[in-house]
């Protein structure tokens, strides 16, 4: 009988595990709580209408109609019982040989209740949905609220400048200036400001010092007000507080300051790092358990070149997919197993039209090019050729017009 592997996960590692183990060798489950995928580097265009949903997410079942050995349950994976190796979900329990738990992170609002209840967060499809909701909403209500409701409404705030803050900070710095004047004639823009609150003294902390500096110059260029060194102490729906003393008032909310691992309860506490993350070694599985590995963002592998862990980025959860894939095979063959090694290909983040950055190891440079090579390099990792063509087809007429018609309100009605 074929071994069950049971993937917890369809995200970047997830994907990549079950493209790469061969067809027909074992029983393979994947279980998700979407019905899809996500491309999630480009979450915060939807999140400022410049590209629609439906292009950066991908339906497991269209992804996998050919592997007739691949099982999909839309399911929350709940809990782990590593004796009984079984799983029991949000729809019953299932067993298996081996699981790869590869679910990723959520956002992190360290244990801030009303924080988590008031600001808005961009870790899914849903999420950079209703961000779109709100900011549009934004507009249609200060054609009508009293002059003393307007100032919360004209300031948007986003918290972490990592690439996330940086990404979509510079993106509504871009439709403020080009696209949100000619929809709303009426309105002073002038008034509208962005807000980017950092605690360190930079943004992109994670790139070069080239990249630090040139996003704080680009950001600056664009007109959003940045403020690094300063910690958000809490938000009410109303009024941020920052450690220095000062409030914001603000409707708008986006909390980009950090992730933590969506852990699964049973697997000992042991096991499981500070930020939420499974201890592995280095062949991704959790430490005294045969059988279960973790992959992607909520692993945690310390080596010698990364002695505190990978980064969390796409690349890593990919070839942490490919690698295990070629070990599961390996096992169920007899062979020798290879060790994950991390071959830094470098990084990049986009502030706006024409300015990104690229760090690579042997050299780094920002601008058009850069721009460029951050757009080619996305489109190459956008699943189908469909949705490439979707992207690219609305990602130039943005760059033509200024004038995309994605600016959509779609929500329940009555919320
Ligand atoms: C806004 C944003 C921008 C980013 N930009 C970049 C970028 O430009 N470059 C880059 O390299 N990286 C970027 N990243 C990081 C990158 O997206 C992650 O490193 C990558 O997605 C990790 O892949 P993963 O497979 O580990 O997890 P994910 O892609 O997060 O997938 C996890 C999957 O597990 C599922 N899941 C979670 N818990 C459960 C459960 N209990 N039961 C069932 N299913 C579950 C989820 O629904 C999801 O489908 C960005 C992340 C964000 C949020």
């Amino acid at each position: 009988m074929k071994k069950k592997i049971v993937v917890v996960g369809g995200g970047f590692a997830g994907l990549q595990l079950i493209h790469n183990l061969k067809n027909d060798v074992f029983d393979i489950l994947l279980i998700d709580q979407l019905n899809h995928h996500q491309f999630q580097p480009l979450f915060y265009q939807v999140a400022t209408s410049q590209i629609e949903p439906s292009s950066i997410s991908f339906p497991f079942r269209k992804i996998f109609q050919k592997r007739k050995d691949v099982r999909i349950r839309l399911a929350e994976v709940i809990s782990v019982d590593p004796l009984s190796k079984s799983l029991h979900t949000s729809i019953g329990d299932f067993v298996f040989d081996y699981l790869v738990i590869a679910t990723g992170c959520k956002t992190n609002f360290y244990d801030n209740e009303e924080l988590r209840k008031n600001a808005y967060s961009l870790k899914t499809t849903h999420q950079a949905i209703q961000i779109r909701n709100a900011i549009i909403e934004t507009f249609e209500k200060i054609l009508y609220v009293e002059e003393q409701e307007k100032e919360s409404l004209f300031n948007i705030v986003i918290v972490g400048g990592g690439p996330t803050g940086v990404e979509l900070s510079g993106a509504f710095a871009e439709i403020k200036r080009d696209v949100l004047p000619k929809d709303y004639p009426r309105i002073d823009f002038s008034r509208l400001q962005i807000i980017l609150l950092e605690g360190s003294s930079h943004t992109l902390n994670s790139m070069s010092a080239m990249a630090q500096q040139a996003s704080m110059r680009y950001l600056e260029g664009l007109g959003v007000i940045l403020k690094t060194g300063v910690i958000v102490q809490s938000y009410d729906g109303k009024v941020v507080k920052l450690n220095s003393g000062e409030v914001i008032k603000s409707k708008n909310v986006i909390w980009a300051a950090g992730v933590t691992g969506n852990v699964l309860t049973g697997i000992s506490e042991d096991l499981i790092t500070c930020s939420n993350r499974y201890k592995v070694d280095r062949i991704n599985r959790l430490k005294g358990h045969e059988s279960i590995f973790a992959i992607g963002d909520i692993a945690y592998m310390e080596t010698p070149d990364y002695p505190s862990g990978h980064p969390q980025v796409a690349n890593v959860a990919i070839h942490q997919g490919k690698n295990l894939a070629k070990n599961i095979m390996a096992l169920q063959f007899n062979k020798k197993l290879t060790d994950y090694e991390y071959r830094d290909l470098g990084s990049m983040a986009t502030v706006g039209t024409n300015k990104a950055i690229v760090d690579l190891p042997f050299m780094k440079f920002k601008g058009y090019f850069a721009w460029y090579i951050w757009m080619f390099l996305h489109l190459m990792l956008i699943l189908s050729v469909r949705n490439k063509l979707i992207i690219f087809i609305n990602w130039a007429v943005n760059y033509f017009t200024k004038n995309s018609s994605l600016r959509l309100i779609l929500k329940e009605e009555g919320k």
